[in-house]
């Protein structure tokens, strides 16, 4: 059951501001406030998806291509997408998702660690 008054939903309505890097119809892009790399984005969909799951069984054929679009032309405008960056996803209570609306996170501008911590 999607939550309309998780921390993403209220950026998406412009309740809470945003540093924003890009918006289209289907996704918006702004820095995480808490980086864990020199680049840290947050890629989400404007549709209301708590996780993966939802947005895979729920979401419509361009809402899925405009949010995998998205994360391209995110990549390219951080400068990216020729230096390699990680993109991920928490995904429920054992991912560690913490904001109930399915997001990516996009990490840049450095080496990366290791591709899991436990
Ligand atoms: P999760 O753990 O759910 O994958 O990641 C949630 C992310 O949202 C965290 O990296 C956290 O720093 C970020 N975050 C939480 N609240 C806010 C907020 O109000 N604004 C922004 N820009 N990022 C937030």
């Amino acid at each position: 059951m999607y939550d309309k008054n998780n921390i993403f939903a209220k950026i998406l309505r412009g309740e809470i501001p945003c540093d924003k890097i890009y918006e289209d119809k289907f996704a918006l892009a702004f820095k995480d406030i808490n980086p864990q790399a020199k680049i840290h984005v947050l890629v989400i969909p404007k549709g209301a998806y708590v996780d993966m799951n939802d947005f895979a069984a729920n979401a419509k054929s361009d809402e899925i291509e405009g949010l995998i679009r998205a994360l391209g032309k995110v990549a390219d405008i951080l400068g990216v997408s020729t230096t390699g960056y990680r993109y991920l996803g928490n995904n429920g209570r054992d991912g560690g998702q913490e904001v109930p609306h399915l997001h990516f996170h996009i990490f840049g501008g450095e080496k990366l660690g290791r591709m899991i911590h436990k």
